[in-house]
């Protein structure tokens, strides 16, 4: 017979629950606190590897975003990820005829995960069938490329996002917020360190055809990115130097060091590495005349941890990209704009920068950015 203690035992069992779930929730899922009834972004994924699996994983907690497709070569990948995440056969797609996602309603959005060469002919392929795109960083090899994804999705009238999952990140958009307070004082000066020692010398990372180049394309391009939004200028001038002590491994255009500075209109110089040599190279520092804020790891999947002259910064962890899944849902279908653009022409900012630093390393020569 159930007795009033057994009631009591239970009402204080889910009472404990309750609190445990939803502090579960807030530390790993969407940025929706409340029940949410707004439109959701259909995305399929092209390119079902290790970063594709990761955002579709993440993609379980959204709510403004569902993964209802998939491009790929690999028939038994698709095979995978229909069982997975129950994705109906209608909706799967290889590099040969996803053209055909143009009479998919099942599919605004196609988000590109392959290596960084082929990501401009595909960009291209899908604005052509009228879907919007989300693009792997580096948006593309070169600033021109770039430029034409941008046209390319203008034409189209399709969005064009880069997965720059950074930009938010709670922790990341506070030490902005005190910038922009001034509680920093002026900002002058910044600091990027971007690198982890990379494996497998087979890999698409270590080929100039598909990479694009070597660490600066891959992880580099965080401190380039980021110097923007941690100082919140554009740069107008670069100097770059390349140390390679590992030529075998690091072929011909395949930078394994590169060592980069940048100044900014205000007086900001900004001194970042770039290294495909070193693990636990994760960190950004922003000082002004009256304070300074520091992240480390500034760009990991997280945590991401700060600390300012104010004390630590303890936003809680969310999974980045199911946050920026959700974010992108509202850019795309309400038209949200994000405190730090996430856009194809501030891909295109990077990539401009990212071409002068390999001219500047080319010719020694410090390199204006009109
Ligand atoms: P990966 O090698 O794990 O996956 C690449 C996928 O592309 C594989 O499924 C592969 O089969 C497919 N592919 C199609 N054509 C290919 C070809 N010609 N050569 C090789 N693979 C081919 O790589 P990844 O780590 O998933 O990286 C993919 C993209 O995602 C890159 O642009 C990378 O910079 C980006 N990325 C971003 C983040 C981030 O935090 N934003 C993290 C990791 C990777």
């Amino acid at each position: 017979m159930k007795s009033r203690r057994d009631f009591l035992q239970k009402i204080s069992a889910t009472a404990l629950a309750v609190p445990f779930l939803s502090s579960a929730k807030a530390a790993g899922s969407s940025f929706y606190e409340e029940p949410y009834e707004g439109p959701v972004l259909k995305v399929a994924i092209l390119g079902l590897g290790s970063y594709g699996t990761r955002v579709a994983e993440a993609m379980r907690d959204c709510k403004a975003a569902k993964l209802t497709g998939v491009i790929s070569g690999t028939p038994s990948k698709i095979a995978d990820w229909q069982k997975k995440y129950g994705i109906p056969a209608a909706n799967c797609y290889n590099y040969e005829n996803f053209d055909k996602i143009k009479d998919n309603k099942d599919i605004d959005a196609v988000y590109i995960i392959t290596p960084n060469a082929l990501h401009k002919d595909q960009a291209i392929r899908v604005a052509r069938a009228g879907k919007h795109v989300i693009c792997e960083k580096p948006m593309a090899l070169n600033a021109k490329e770039g430029q034409e994804m941008v046209d390319a999705c203008k034409k189209a009238n399709v969005k064009l996002l880069v997965g720059y999952r950074m930009h938010f990140e709670a922790n990341t958009l506070e030490i902005i917020r005190m910038r922009n307070a001034g509680e920093l004082g002026k900002v002058m000066f910044f600091q990027g360190l971007s690198g982890f020692r990379i494996g497998d010398p087979g890999q698409w990372r270590l080929s100039k055809e598909l990479a694009g180049g070597g660490a600066l394309m891959d992880i580099g391009i965080y401190s380039v990115n980021g110097a923007r939004y941690m100082v919140g200028e554009e740069p107008v001038w670069v100097t770059a130097q390349e140390v390679k002590t590992d030529p075998v491994k690091f072929k011909e255009g395949v930078d394994e060091t590169i060592t980069f500075q940048l100044g900014f209109p205000s007086g900001v110089i900004a001194s970042c590495l770039s290294t495909y040599s070193m693990n636990y190279l994760d960190r950004f520092f922003l000082n002004g005349t009256q304070g300074f804020a520091e992240l480390q790891p500034a760009t990991g999947y997280g945590p991401i941890k700060g600390r300012t002259h104010k004390g630590e910064l303890n936003l809680p962890h969310k999974t980045h990209q199911t946050v920026q899944m959700d974010e992108m849902s509202a850019i795309i279908l309400q038209n949200k704009k994000p405190v730090v653009p996430v856009d194809g022409e501030e891909g295109v900012k990077d990539l401009r920068i990212m071409d002068a630093i390999y001219e500047a390393v080319r010719t020694g020569k410090k390199v204006e950015l009109g």
